[in-house]
């Protein structure tokens, strides 16, 4: 019987993104909900912001910071980039 009392779930619904196969959010402000969810429930992976996801068109939060977002997104264009090279 040691059942936690906060083991209620957000009630945003949310569908999967096939490009990046992150929980998918309909609007900016559903992604925010579960975020700070997400953020009481987990210290330890804090999921820190919400972005607009240009594949779905949907939202996702993220545990990058927009350095490290921007950052994994200049190392995966010079990798295509260079794959085209080839
Ligand atoms: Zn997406």
């Amino acid at each position: 019987m040691s059942r936690p009392l906060h083991s209620r779930s957000s009630r945003v619904k949310t569908t999967k993104c096939a490009a990046t196969g992150k929980r998918r959010y309909r609007s900016e402000i559903d992604a925010k909900i579960a975020k700070m969810g997400m953020s009481s429930e987990r210290s330890l992976k804090a999921e820190r912001r919400v972005y607009e996801c240009r594949a779905c068109r949907g939202f996702h939060t993220t545990s990058q910071t927009v350095e490290e977002y921007k950052a994994d997104q200049i190392a995966k264009k010079r990798a295509r980039e260079l794959r085209a090279g080839e």
